[in-house]
């Protein structure tokens, strides 16, 4: 069993907070287990909760689709959510169960490894950069958090209910292919940099 699997079987029936009382699976990630590139959403929705799979349904298809626009197939990177219970109805998660589970996260991100995270939607970025930020400020840009390199995407999900926003989805997807191009500088080990 490697690391990964190791810690979804300590976390698969976690009950940290009260999201476990409505959920059907905990909702892990998938991907390369040392993926360079890790996609992180909001939390999982009705499909996900019921497959057990980040990232499936419309949005799921739509993030593939963007993935192969710009040469990459989902079992080239890592993707999951800073929540791994799907909150009732789809509402927005609550400062409480963001705190509660972002540690799992992070656990992820040190196995992982990456070395670019990019966040879709408002939730990822602010969970991943630590502070109050809005999407739509700033996407496109990309940030050194404890020397990862952070890239902030709209959420597909936004593209299925506001299609305007899809050309600036889709200039998120070139601007990553462009960053992505210019190499990267190594990123230290997670646990040189003593945030876990
Ligand atoms: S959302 Fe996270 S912290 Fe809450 S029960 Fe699920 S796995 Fe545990």
């Amino acid at each position: 069993m490697t690391p990964l699997q190791q810690f979804y079987e300590e976390i698969k029936d976690c009950r940290k907070c009260g999201l476990c009382e409505s959920r059907t699976h905990v909702v892990f990630g998938e991907g390369h287990p040392n993926a360079e590139i890790m996609f992180v959403g909001e939390a999982p929705g009705e499909n996900e909760d019921i497959q057990n799979r980040p990232f499936v349904g419309a949005a799921g298809k739509l993030l593939t689709e963007l993935l192969a626009g710009i040469g990459l197939k989902r079992e080239d990177v890592y993707i999951a959510n800073v929540i791994k219970c799907r909150p009732p109805e789809n509402r927005n998660p609550r400062p409480e169960e963001i705190e509660a589970c972002k540690p799992y996260l992070w656990k992820q991100i040190e196995l992982i490894k990456p070395r670019v995270l990019c966040t879709l939607g408002n939730f990822a970025a602010q969970a991943l950069l630590d502070k109050k930020v809005a999407i739509t400020k700033v996407r496109g840009q990309h940030f050194e958090v404890k020397n990862f390199f952070v890239f902030p995407m709209l959420h597909p999900a936004a593209v299925l209910h506001q299609g305007n926003l899809r050309p600036a989805l889709l200039e998120d997807f070139q601007n990553l292919k462009k960053f992505l191009g210019k190499g990267l500088q190594p990123a230290q080990q997670p646990e040189q940099m003593g945030f876990f």
